[in-house]
């Protein structure tokens, strides 16, 4: 809880919530409560800091959250899910208990297979083909960067199954390698299992209603129609970390509608922001006066 005091002699009470960067904790390496409570001062110093003149007056509450944390990567073999098979956009490299899963999609991208296209068969050849120097099998998504350095050519995309949908694990910084190639991580409880997506758009096929093959962004997997208006998208896609768009439900008007509701984390202020409202509002250009549109929202005609 901050407080100040304000000139009339009143006092102002605003909550301020503020949470810190997860640790990862083994039998090697213990909590840092140092590092916690730097951090935590860092950010109150920086919250009041900024011309407010508010004070810390107490903590009203202090969690600290404690986690399993099971890292990703793929192992034993997991058939595909009828769902995903049905499509037909997916290579599932059979019978490689090696743990090496990653390895075989990958070679199954680079080197395609006219028939029986998930036996290992084919890609075995391909085996010392890439440099995994240092790289430990089953290859967990966070070293995927190591191997996308290691081998200069290559950039790699992850994706999961999500609730009826799907989940960016990794996307790629590198665009413009010769070959890029897309990975599903398929899970069965403890199990993990990297198939290669040979054809995004089957994959993503339901989230559009467009009747045929269509370009899909790695940074969000939306599908469009032509790889002209896929260029147009990229660059405004990138300025966001990878997501995946979940659309509101249009029947849930509490869900599908952008109203302020949080009125518990506003405070009193002795002005009033205008944004540039002509965007929503094509009557109103650059040279609409602020009384204009003040007389406008209420109703009064201008
Ligand atoms: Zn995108």
């Amino acid at each position: 809880m901050f407080v100040r005091e304000l000139d009339n002699g009143d006092v102002m009470r605003v909550l301020g919530y503020f949470s810190t960067v997860p640790q990862d904790i083994n039998s090697a390496q213990s909590i840092s409560l140092d590092d916690v409570a730097r951090e935590l001062l860092t950010l109150i110093d920086n919250w009041s800091s900024r011309g407010s003149g508010f004070v810390v007056e107490r903590i009203m509450r202090f969690t600290t959250c404690i986690t399993k944390f099971r890292p990703l990567h793929g192992s034993s073999f997991i058939p595909t899910p009828k769902h995903i098979a049905n499509k037909m956009c997916t290579v599932n490299v059979k019978k490689n208990n090696d743990n090496k899963c990653f390895l075989w999609s990958v070679l199954a991208c680079l080197h395609p297979a006219t028939h029986h296209v998930d036996n290992i068969y084919h890609y075995r050849p391909y085996e010392h083909t890439l440099n995994l120097d240092g790289l430990s099998f089953p290859l967990a998504v966070k070293d995927i960067p190591k191997f996308e350095r290691q081998n200069p050519t290559v950039s790699i995309n992850v994706l999961s199954l999500d609730v009826g949908d799907f989940c960016i694990e990794y996307c790629s910084p590198e665009r413009q390698r010769p070959h890029h190639v897309n990975l599903l991580l398929l899970s069965e409880e403890e199990k993990r299992h990297y198939v290669w997506i040979k054809n995004m758009s089957r994959l993503v096929d339901d989230r559009t209603h467009h009747d045929g093959k269509t370009f899909v962004c790695n940074g969000c997997l939306q599908p469009v129609s032509s790889k002209h208006v896929l260029d147009c998208h990229i660059p405004n896609c990138l300025r966001n970390p990878p997501q995946a768009v979940k659309y509101p439900n249009p029947e849930d008007e509490t869900e599908c509608t952008v109203k302020f509701r949080a009125h518990k984390n506003s405070s009193v202020s002795r002005f009033i922001w205008f944004a540039t409202l002509n965007r929503f509002s094509p009557q109103w250009t650059a040279t609409t006066t602020t009384a204009t549109m003040m007389r406008t929202l209420a109703g009064t005609p201008a």
